[in-house]
């Protein structure tokens, strides 16, 4: 989706990216128009319930000349023919006018002998041939153009097995999107700041609650992984920017909680020396810093910007905390944890097996360097 300067593009999930390039050999013939119900008839009889396969996101028939030129160039060998289709502004007569192309079934649900015996007394001229169509239902329409171009027609069917509904996604996607800039701008910021006194890497994050359709920030949070930490290290990992984002909503809570049952809160000052960095470093985390009001799980249902895909530990932290919707602006293609098409493939803000899934996002700013000026090293965990 189109923002004020940029796009938005949805996540893929790990079962999107593997169900992309599953596919299934077929056993296909060209059916003469007339004859099409009745050779249908037979192959259902053949194949039961297309032998257990859903094959509905494929067409069942198609013309000659939707087929990809690879395929009709299948079946022109089988058939001894010429393979072009005439042009049809000129009007001349086609190849496969009068004929339709039948998707038979599965070449594991029967073998040739058997349905060549079947169709050849109502088939004069029979050719099975045998190619790849795509196995699971596609997720997108995009998916079903590209592989009705290389496979067999594909019918996306507004449905998605394998990640969030897409009219739900999509609904999301344009809540926040008039937002994004603006809260990934603060992150921006506050993650320069960070790097320029030396707390931690250029990395930030921006904690948005939305009601009723507006968003108002929670916490704002910078990674403080140099904070009183040696550099020979990899840094304090408990002061990732996603970490502390977390950290901070939870002090917030804590603090209001501790306000309404009138109990002494026990600060963190009187505290010994703590590695956590959970509460506002600096002006920018200070002055956005604002408790929750709403009750239930830390932060449940709310929504964080981040300016670089999150590693695994931030992204586990994530998930586990229970945000609805993650953004980000930089992929880390070697240590991202959320991207399943990431080096690590972790995929973990739509992972069904953890509990709790979120939509995600990458936000893509138009006519900027990849990165720009917010570049880190590409093997740094964010
Ligand atoms: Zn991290």
């Amino acid at each position: 989706m189109q923002t004020t300067r940029g796009k938005l593009h949805p996540l893929k999930t790990a079962l999107e990216i593997r169900s992309c390039d599953k596919l299934v050999d077929f056993y296909i013939t060209v059916v003469p128009v007339k004859q099409s119900n009745t050779v249908l008839k037979i192959v259902r009889q053949a194949i039961p319930n297309d032998g257990g396969l859903d094959i509905q996101h494929l067409r069942r028939f198609a013309k000659l000349a939707d087929l990809p030129p690879e395929v009709r160039a299948t079946i022109a060998a089988a058939r001894h023919v010429s393979p072009t289709i005439t042009n049809t502004d000129t009007g001349e007569e086609e190849e496969g006018v009068g004929e339709r192309v039948l998707l038979v079934g599965s070449i594991n649900a029967s073998t040739k002998d058997t349905l060549t015996e079947l169709l050849a007394p109502v088939l004069e001229t029979l050719a099975l041939v045998v190619i790849q169509v795509p196995f699971l239902t596609p997720t997108s329409q995009e998916q079903a153009t590209r592989w009705t171009a290389r496979f067999w027609p594909t019918v996306y069917k507004k449905s998605n097995l394998f990640g969030p509904h897409p009219s739900l996604a999509n609904r999301a996607m344009e809540s926040i999107a008039g937002e994004v800039e603006n809260w990934l701008g603060l992150a921006e910021e506050v993650a320069a700041d960070a790097h320029e006194e030396g707390r931690g890497e250029r990395v930030g994050v921006v904690v948005v609650e939305r009601i009723e359709g507006v968003g108002r920030v929670l916490a704002v949070a910078a990674d403080a992984r140099w904070l009183d930490w040696p550099r020979e290290t990899n840094g304090n990992v408990s002061a990732h920017a996603a970490m502390r984002g977390v950290g901070i909503v939870a002090v917030g809570l804590k603090a209001k909680e501790n306000l309404k049952s009138d109990t002494l809160s026990a600060s963190s000052a009187s505290l010994p020396a703590s590695i956590f960095r959970d509460e506002p470093i600096g002006e920018t985390e200070r002055a956005y810093f604002q408790p929750s009001d709403k009750k239930g799980y830390l932060c449940h249902e709310l929504e964080i910007y981040c300016t670089h895909e999150p590693c695994v530990m931030c992204a586990m932290a994530i998930v586990h905390s229970r945000f609805g919707k993650l953004v980000f602006r930089r992929k880390m293609q070697r240590t991202g944890g959320v991207c399943a098409d990431g080096e690590l493939g972790h995929g973990l803000f739509w992972r069904k097996e953890l509990n709790w899934t979120m939509l995600g996002w990458q936000w893509c700013p138009d006519g900027e360097d990849k990165d720009g000026e917010g570049a880190v090293d590409v093997n740094l965990n964010a």
